[in-house]
């Protein structure tokens, strides 16, 4: 992936740690790296008016919008709240982040 290397990857489970969905927690659709963003399924929703475009009719179209990395925590099924991770080797040389706590490893 270009750009930074973000803690959190697609399919993450994350808490948000601050704003209106804060403790809410839910699963990364989308890594925005550029913008250092995450589109978290079920959070940040926006509305956005749509109007009428040939036989589309308008409406109020709802919409994540992107969250900043470090307003979101990788959360821990086991610890049952947002954690810290640390990169741990595996023994085939792949790294894996798990949880500092538990040890639960969310790269499997
Ligand atoms: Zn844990």
């Amino acid at each position: 992936m270009l750009g930074k290397n973000l803690h959190v990857k697609r399919g993450d489970t994350v808490m948000v740690v601050t704003g209106k969905d804060r403790s809410k927690t839910g699963k990364v659709l989308q890594i925005l790296p550029k913008k250092e963003g995450v589109l978290v399924e079920g959070l940040n929703i926006v509305k956005r008016h749509t109007r009428p475009k040939g036989n589309v009719a308008g409406g109020i179209n709802e919409k994540e919008s992107p969250i900043h990395v470090s307003n979101v925590r990788i959360f821990c099924a086991k610890c049952k709240k947002p954690v810290r991770t640390k990169m741990n080797l595996l023994e085939d040389g792949k790294k894996a982040r798990i949880c500092v706590k538990c040890g639960e490893s969310f790269d499997k």
